[in-house]
């Protein structure tokens, strides 16, 4: 069907039977601490076996958790409670210690073999990625590789990042210093919807192979994905204890989660990261926080125009522009700006928008009412205000109660709300600049700092333009995939974006406290029996101005090190 501008697909959603890792009816639900559930309850509820993997200390009233596609009820998942959470610490507690003290080896081997239960059960993990969340296959196919990915690097990288250094000591030679990465303990993680797989498991990861145990709430609206995650995570090998789920709203759990967590992972709203890292400041805890951005892309002269499009068009609307990441500011040379235009509303028109799981469908649904309105709020006050709509600008109730059109806006000026505040829609709004200066001033001129983008034919222009963004990720001739699949390499924001990273070194080593054991060898420091203590003073002074200086630094690293070999 195609309905002027956006194309659409009403292909009903494949029903989600296939799951494998469903086990027999018999016997689930007295796992579950509802004995209101029936066996009825199963059948029309897909995915309700999962909720057995939710902590839970008592009976609970259960929740439905229901398709954005269809209204589709998915499975029902407890209410919890702050009991809860305590149980959960407790649990995750009791196994840590037994965890940290298993080679790390054999911890990574189990994230490893994560990894593969992952690919493995890929087409099971699509259907319910894109059931529960809405968005396209191919969208959800690409978090399912990032929480494969991720696993993948963290268990072959773990053992070397996490690595015990001999470090040059007060005194070379006479004091030998060890850094060690010792587990925070408990790491407390709260994710979001619009990543319900990866960004469920992808910090859960490299927490658990650091030593620690993890109490996660996932969003309320999609915690079925997470439970799934949690019992492939679980048959992979990591004891059963050690992860544990909480499921419900973040103002009930999340002020429990924090206040008895060692370290918090936060992904979601700069107003909620705010909030979250507050509280940690008052326990005096660390937290990394992922938060909002107003990802600016810019178009330089050299660019060419039809490959830039093509990428424009994938970084705005990806996931339905339901993504961190995702650009909703485009800056264009002066020079590019008509072409431009035209060649990006014309492939916007063509996508695909519909409920479909087929590989066809290009967007989904928004994720609920909310996101809707505030799409439709952000479009209607910049139209009001004088902007013109390039492609989409309205909502498509004929394909379901929560789809928006993929919507290009120009004219956008700084009095409309959508010009400075995070739409995290399928919205985006295009810019003329005459300069690189002007170029990059735009780009800059927001409390965010979370993704960049910039496109042109040389590299060495657009290395030289992206070093000159405030932003901690920057992609050249790409949207936001480039950087954030690099999982070697640090993930997150500046400014309002956020505080810490993910990804890399950083992304694991967050999850410790170093740990600096130094041996003094023969001389006690300080002044030795019978030598004058000015004397002393003064042979420290000069050697200490010798020591840390090369040719002599480097000997006495090496002496350090063979010392410790003895
Ligand atoms: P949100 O902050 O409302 O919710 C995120 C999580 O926080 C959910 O699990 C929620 O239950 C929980 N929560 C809500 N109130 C809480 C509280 N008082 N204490 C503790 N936890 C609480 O975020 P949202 O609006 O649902 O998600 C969209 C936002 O997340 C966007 O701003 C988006 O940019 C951001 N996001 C950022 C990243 C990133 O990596 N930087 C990734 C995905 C989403």
């Amino acid at each position: 069907m195609v309905v002027e501008g956006c194309r659409g697909s009403s292909q009903v959603p494949s029903a989600p039977n296939a799951w494998s890792l469903r086990p027999r009816v018999s016997g689930w639900a007295s796992r579950v601490h509802n004995g209101a559930m029936t066996d009825t309850t199963v059948h029309s509820a897909p995915y309700a076996r999962l909720a057995q993997f939710v902590t839970t200390a008592s009976d609970r009233p259960m929740r439905d958790i229901v398709s954005p596609l269809d209204g589709q009820v998915l499975g029902r998942v407890p209410v919890c409670e702050p009991e809860d959470v305590a149980a959960a610490v407790a649990r995750a507690r009791k196994a840590q210690a037994t965890w940290a003290a298993t080679p790390i080896q054999r911890r990574c081997a189990v994230a490893n073999r994560f990894r593969g239960l992952v690919l493995h059960h890929c087409d099971d993990l699509l259907d319910l990625v894109h059931a529960e969340n809405g968005k396209s296959r191919l969208n959800a196919f690409e978090e399912l590789m990032d929480a494969a990915l991720t696993a993948a690097y963290y268990a072959q990288n773990a053992p070397r990042l996490l690595a015990s250094h001999t470090r040059v000591g007060a005194i070379p030679v006479l004091t030998g210093a060890q850094e060690r990465y010792r587990p925070k303990g408990l790491v407390g993680i709260i994710s979001p919807w619009n990543y319900p797989l990866t960004l469920a498991v992808s910090d859960a990861i490299p927490a658990l192979l650091a030593g620690n145990a993890v109490v996660l709430k996932p969003d309320s609206q999609t915690p079925l994905t997470a439970l799934a995650a949690l019992e492939l995570m679980r048959r992979a090998g990591f004891p059963a204890d050690v992860m544990q789920i909480v499921a419900g709203s973040g103002s009930a759990l999340g002020d429990p989660i924090i206040d008895a967590a060692d370290y918090v992972m936060f992904t979601g709203s700069t107003a909620t990261g705010r909030s979250v890292a507050a509280r940690c400041a008052q326990r005096l805890i660390g937290c990394s926080a992922e938060l909002g951005g107003k990802n600016p892309m810019l178009v330089l002269a050299d660019a060419n125009v039809a490959k830039t499009a093509e990428g424009a068009v994938q970084a705005c609307f990806s996931t339905t522009g339901q993504l961190c990441v995702s650009i909703e500011r485009v800056y264009v040379h002066r020079s590019l700006y008509v072409p431009f235009c035209t060649a990006f509303a014309e492939r916007t028109k063509r996508l695909v928008l519909g409920t479909g799981s087929g590989w066809g469908v290009d967007l989904g649904p928004l994720i609920g009412e909310g996101q809707l309105d505030k799409v439709r709020a952000h479009v209607e006050d910049a139209v009001a205000k004088g902007a013109t709509v390039l492609a989409g600008g309205r909502a498509r109730p004929d394909l379901g109660p929560l789809f928006y059109e993929p919507t290009v806006l120009t004219g956008v000026t700084d009095d409309m709300a959508l010009a400075r505040q995070e739409t995290f829609g399928p919205v985006v709004a295009v810019y003329p600049v005459g300069s690189d200066t002007e170029a990059v001033a735009a780009a800059n001129d927001t409390e965010y700092g979370l993704n960049a983008s910039v496109w042109s034919t040389s590299l060495r222009h657009a290395r030289l333009v992206a070093r000159q963004l405030h932003a901690g990720t920057v992609n050249i001739n790409e949207g936001y995939a480039a950087a954030w699949a690099s999982h070697g390499a640090p993930m997150g924001g500046v400014g309002i974006s956020g505080l810490g990273r993910r990804h890399g070194r950083e992304g694991i080593v967050k999850y410790t406290e170093p740990q600096t054991i130094a041996t003094q060898h023969a001389l006690l420091l300080g002044p030795p029996p019978g030598v004058p203590r000015e004397a002393y003073a003064a042979f420290m002074r000069t050697a200490g101005g010798l020591l840390h200086r090369p040719p002599f630094s480097l000997p006495a690293e090496i002496l350090t090190r063979a010392r410790d070999l003895i």
